[in-house]
């Protein structure tokens, strides 16, 4: 087989500035252990985010100067909701300034006390918004989804079996509604299969309870459907994507994702009289209903970017990056979740460094190793980002221990995927070496994002 190359060519590139191990020393001190308190331009490679982190094309730069900065009735708004029309089939288009605010929107007016709303497993601002309303998000995700190193094609579907339980012991009248997250992105950026979307819209329309999207990673999603699912191999993204949201009532989704733009969200519904009481939300919290919280040159990017993320070239490329970082460290036995994922490749910490218990965060302390050792920036998933404290002060750890290394779109070349795979590679081979951490300062909520922490001894 002839290699993969990347399906663009670069016209305008930023500089890498490279640092030595004893200066990021330094900086790793100075930013107390936290790579969130890392100044970006010391960092060679970032794999934070993939989240608003993609390279434009020159037909999305093209798209901004052409951006019309109208009030109302924008042209790039009427390009933006087309774009949204043709590919989700819903009717009314809410631009929004990013998918935290489609989703406060729509939990604002859905959500309350004593409701519920099942999942495969909700992103945490879908969660936090749905909490903050007074309602209570649950997860239901399917059994290969929780194992780490099981192989199988849809790790992201819903347990049908647990939602039907679930909605018999709650009360279908006191479920919100049921949200897919496509792909999972908090599961590992694992899809979710045609048959599981079409099972839960069955289920949900038996019950009459509503169904959504959270669409960040739809064409990622819509790629493994067609090369792993059967019947869809001859389909076009298109065909396939606008065939998932036609089983939703509507859907979230976060332009920062898979729409190639820096900035933006939208909302996308079937019901009028909901659009109504959502825009009246969008004027007092976003903007007007023809901008919400984007300017109209977003909204151009964003209209163009989901052509380009729908290209085949490119999700084939895309998703094959995934599995070639992946397959690298699994073949020279690194511990990494299987399959790659759509969006991002994960380090197991705990087998990568059962040396270092949980309450010393060796997720945290790889992430820290491998930033020493060669500048790039990963983040962990792990005990630092979710564990809590029992009443006695003792760390109650998160599920796993992971390391997740997010690939930016059209960012990095093989070559630098390549370095990624040797640091690591270099890391594991002397993994005895590296020590655990201890957290001295945090915030009581979201504390990954500002903790101070020591190395230990
Ligand atoms: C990023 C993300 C969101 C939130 O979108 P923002 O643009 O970051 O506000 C919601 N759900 C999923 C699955 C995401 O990946």
């Amino acid at each position: 087989m002839q290699t993969i190359i990347e399906p663009f060519r670069i016209k305008s590139v930023e500089p890498i500035y490279f640092n030595t191990v004893e200066e990021r020393t330094a900086l790793l001190k100075e930013a107390h252990h936290n790579l969130f308190l890392l100044k970006a331009k010391d960092v060679l490679i970032d794999l934070l985010t993939d989240s608003g982190t993609s390279a434009m094309s020159s037909a999305q730069w093209a798209g901004i100067m052409k951006g019309d900065e109208s009030y109302a009735g924008s042209e790039s708004y009427f390009h933006f909701e087309e774009k949204i029309q043709t590919i989700t089939g819903m009717p009314y288009v809410i631009p929004t300034h990013q998918g935290r605010a489609a989703e406060k929107i729509l939990f604002s007016i859905l959500g309350g006390k004593n409701k519920y709303v099942l999942s495969n497993t909700l992103f945490d601002t879908t969660r936090a918004n749905i909490e903050y309303s007074g309602a209570q998000g649950i997860d239901l995700l399917c059994d290969e989804g929780k194992d780490t190193s099981l192989v199988a094609n849809f790790k992201g579907n819903l347990n049908i079996q647990a939602l039907q339980e679930q909605i018999n012991v709650l009360g279908s009248e006191n479920i919100t509604m049921v949200v897919l997250t496509v792909t999972n992105n908090s599961g590992g950026g694992q899809p979710v299969s045609m048959a599981n979307i079409r099972a839960v819209r069955a289920i949900c329309k038996a019950h009459n309870i509503l169904f959504y999207l959270d669409a960040c990673r739809f064409a990622e999603n819509a790629y493994f459907i067609k090369t792993r699912e059967d019947g869809y191999a001859d389909k076009s993204i298109l065909t396939i994507a606008q065939e998932m949201f036609s089983y939703a009532d509507g859907c979230t989704m976060s332009a920062k994702k898979d729409a190639f733009a820096n900035m933006g969200g939208f909302l996308a519904l079937r019901d009028e009289a909901l659009t109504k009481q959502c825009r009246n939300l969008l004027v007092i919290t976003e903007g007007f209903p023809t901008y919400g919280g984007l300017a109209g040159r977003d909204l151009e990017a964003i209209a163009i970017g989901l052509d380009e993320i729908m290209e085949e070239s490119y999700l084939h490329y895309r998703i094959r990056s995934m599995e070639y970082l992946c397959n690298k460290l699994h073949d020279a036995d690194v511990p990494v979740m299987r399959p790659a994922g759509g969006h991002a490749v994960y380090l197991d910490a705990k087998k990568f460094l059962p040396h270092i218990p949980v309450h010393e965060y060796p997720g945290q302390a790889l992430a820290c190793a491998l930033y020493l050792h060669g500048g790039i920036r990963s983040v962990e998933i792990g005990s630092f980002m979710f564990g809590k404290y029992n009443v006695f002060g003792n760390l109650i750890p998160a599920t796993h221990e992971l390391v997740r290394l997010a690939i930016p779109r059209r960012v990095y070349t093989q070559s630098h995927i390549d370095y990624v795979a040797e640091v690591i590679l270099e890391v594991f081979q002397q993994k005895e070496k590296i020590k655990g951490l201890q957290i001295i300062e945090e915030a009581e909520l979201l504390r990954h994002f500002t903790a101070k922490l020591i190395q230990l001894n």
